[in-house]
């Protein structure tokens, strides 16, 4: 049966941390029709730990690697570079969910970040592109100070290292003294998202695999033990396929009313001056995250691109995945005025760029994951932290594929499939009802 894609991935706003760095290298468009022993769909985090790891199971074999845009063009590149280790639970008050599930949560988001460390040593990355460095729970209000107290009592109790800081010790790491507090956990990764996923790119082409951009697959197709991936010009034959498209597995007709689609957004500065710099103090490079889920993500950056400010907060529900650009100005506005509200130093910098993109998760918090049919596999729905859900559902997808049992495998494929949301218009009410409310709450975490 042909199975045609229904619609394409679309996000708003220039992909902004690709544009920070020199013009990336070119992969070609599949223009002639090929055979491959594998096929996979999408080059974000699943995507390319899927290359990864079937190259490293069998260096001989024919890997295929087919990305819609241009590499680093989709969420892989758009976000905000917190590869988190401890449990990060989006629709909890302070991410912490039950004792048995987040140490699950925290041994699956280790392997990924170990498999990541690991290509960055490998193609020998910059601390620039990924560097262990932990991350802080920055708390804005008493409500953010007494999450984050009650979230490092849970992470004493799961045998978890962190600090608490004060406002003084958060005001000598940001130049601010907006935070009354954070809490710090040394094992997240913070990534340069474009530079990361370009540099991984690169190294599995110099490995072998074939990666061709600019190739939206349209149509998916099987005849016996083989399965023919047709993009827009032409087609590969292949014994599998994986599809590491997130939410847009919907578009092939898989997982359909059971997967939620979310944007996100964020905007970046323009360079700061030296002056600038100066006035803010701190140090060079940081990343909070929100000690409220709904709060502002925000990250110090130096380095390719120069000193500059990124911040990140609202979502919304996109059934459809798409926003308008126009959703996107208004967004904006409420970066801005997180930003002024933080850095009142920094009255004349402004915001140079803004862009959102799309997040897929479940309504039961799991992955949609598995043989969905003969050869045929998905690494999909990150919920939320795909830079290692991602990696770690592309990396078992391909050993899935591969045959090749392990306990994580096993524990992967334990989980339910996603489960189906309620029918629309009450899907949509309920969400944006549920996400505005939670914004409203944040408060002075936004
Ligand atoms: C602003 C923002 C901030 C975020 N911050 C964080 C963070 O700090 N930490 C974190 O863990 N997560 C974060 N995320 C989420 C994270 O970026 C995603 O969950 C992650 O990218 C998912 O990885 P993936 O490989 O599954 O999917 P994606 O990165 O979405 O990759 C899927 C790829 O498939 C391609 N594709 C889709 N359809 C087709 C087709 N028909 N043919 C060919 N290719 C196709 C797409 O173009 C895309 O490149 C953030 C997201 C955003 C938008």
């Amino acid at each position: 049966m042909e199975r045609k894609v229904s619609k394409l991935p679309s996000d708003p706003g220039p992909a902004a941390w690709d544009a920070l760095l020199d013009p990336a290298p070119q992969y070609p468009c599949l223009e002639a029709d090929t055979t491959a022993d594998v096929v996979i769909v999408g080059a974000g985090f699943a995507g390319l730990a899927a290359a990864r790891r079937l190259h490293q199971l069998d260096p001989k074999q024919k890997i295929i690697l087919l990305e819609a845009r241009r590499i680093a063009e989709g969420p892989a590149g758009r976000n905000s570079g917190f590869m988190i280790d401890i449990p990060h639970k989006l629709d909890s008050k302070d991410y912490a969910s039950n004792r048995e599930d987040d140490l699950k949560q925290i041994a699956m988001n280790r392997e990924a970040i170990r498999f990541n460390c690991e290509a960055a040593e490998e193609y020998g990355m910059s601390d620039e592109a990924l560097t262990l460095s932990g991350k802080i729970n920055a708390a804005a209000t008493e409500r953010g100070v007494t999450n984050n107290q009650n979230y490092a009592h849970h992470l004493a109790e799961l045998d978890e290292a962190y600090e608490l800081l004060d406002a003084a010790a958060m005001q000598e790491i940001c130049g601010t003294s907006y935070y009354q507090g954070g809490l710090f956990t040394p094992g997240t990764a913070m990534i340069q998202p474009a530079l990361f996923v370009r540099s991984v790119a690169q190294g599995l082409a110099e490995a072998g695999v074939v990666i061709f951009e600019n190739s939206p697959v349209m149509s998916l197709n099987s005849e016996g033990q083989s399965w023919t991936v047709k993009t827009d010009k032409a087609s590969i034959s292949a014994n599998k396929v994986i599809l590491a498209t997130n939410g847009h597995i919907e578009s092939f007709g898989f997982f359909q009313r059971r997967l939620m689609h979310i944007y996100l957004y964020a905007s970046i500065t323009r360079p700061l001056t030296k002056e600038e710099v100066s006035t803010l103090g701190g140090q060079a490079r940081w990343g909070f995250t929100p000690a409220d889920p709904l709060g502002s993500t925000i990250r110090r950056i130096s380095g390719q691109g120069g000193d500059r400010i990124v911040v990140r907060n609202r979502f919304t529900w996109a059934p459809n995945r798409f926003v308008s650009d126009g959703k996107l100005a208004g967004i904006g506005e409420v970066h801005d005025r997180s930003f002024r509200q933080r850095f009142p130093m920094l009255a004349n910098v402004s915001m140079d760029q803004r862009w959102g993109g799309l997040l897929c998760l479940s309504r039961n918090g799991v992955p949609a994951f598995g043989e969905i049919e003969p050869g045929l596999y998905s690494a999909c729905c990150q919920n939320g932290l795909g830079t290692v859900m991602g990696t770690l559902s592309g990396k078992l997808a391909a050993e899935l594929a591969s045959g090749q049992a392990s306990d994580s495998l096993e524990a992967m494929q334990q989980f339910p499939d996603p489960v189906k949301l309620p029918p629309e218009p009450f899907s949509s009410i309920g969400a944006n009802a549920f996400m505005r409310w939670s914004e409203f709450r944040a408060g002075k975490e936004l």
